[in-house]
């Protein structure tokens, strides 16, 4: 079983301190996020199933994908989802220059905002690479900078058993889980996800919780 260095106390606390992981409630709140997209097969399926339940999420979106499927963005804002930002072609952006940052954030900012009349408010760095540089670059621009709680490495398949096995018990008030509903290639298949989520979301329905979007949960 791959761990991610999330499950790793010490260096959760170390990174805690410095990027948004999860947030400190007592109710039984949780986010779902989606990277990566939006795909033209997965993002539908999971914005049916989602909207069918009532569940609101937040899809980091990246700028490549974002421009070429705009109507996805618009329809995941119009049923009351949250969009973020995950850069515009999804390099590890603390080992860019400062100018490529700032594009790489405002390419992405434009066409969400294009598609959807609204300014994202959180930055996910891609592969969760960050420095001082990159926080302070994203905080100026207006963005509360992320990561999250639960990474059960989806986008390696490995199964969707496996997904649904590893965020179930890791699930705590406050808690940030991160999917992909997206990947490198338009053809990424991240149907396992979509399984995943299915099952997720109705065991965490019937023990309570109530999903959020990120600026819902962080209010
Ligand atoms: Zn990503």
């Amino acid at each position: 079983m791959t761990r991610s260095l999330l499950d790793i106390p010490k260096f959760r606390d170390y990174l805690g301190k410095r990027i948004l992981l999860s947030v400190a409630t007592d109710e039984k709140r949780v986010a779902l996020t989606f990277d990566d997209g939006p795909n033209p097969r997965h993002t539908p399926a999971l914005l049916d199933m989602l909207g069918a339940k009532g569940i609101r999420a937040t899809f980091f979106v990246v700028g490549r994908w974002a421009r070429k499927f705009p109507h996805l963005l618009e329809r995941t804002v119009r049923e009351g989802h949250e969009v973020g930002n995950h850069s515009d072609i999804h390099v590890p952006l603390s080992l860019l220059p400062a100018r490529l940052i700032r594009r790489e954030i405002n390419v992405t900012e434009r066409v969400i905002v294009g598609a959807t009349g609204v300014r994202p408010r959180f930055l996910r760095p891609p592969m969760g690479w960050f420095n001082d540089k990159v926080l302070s670059i994203a905080k100026k621009m207006g963005y509360r900078p992320v990561i999250g709680s639960i990474h059960p490495r989806d986008s390696n398949k490995p199964g969707a058993k496996f997904i649904v096995d590893y965020v179930l018990p890791r699930v705590e008030p406050g808690g940030i889980i991160i999917l992909h509903d997206g990947g490198r290639r338009v053809v990424s298949d991240r149907s396992q996800t979509v399984r995943a989520v299915d099952r997720i979301s109705d065991q965490l329905l019937q023990h309570g919780y109530r999903f959020e979007t990120m600026s819902e949960l962080v209010r």
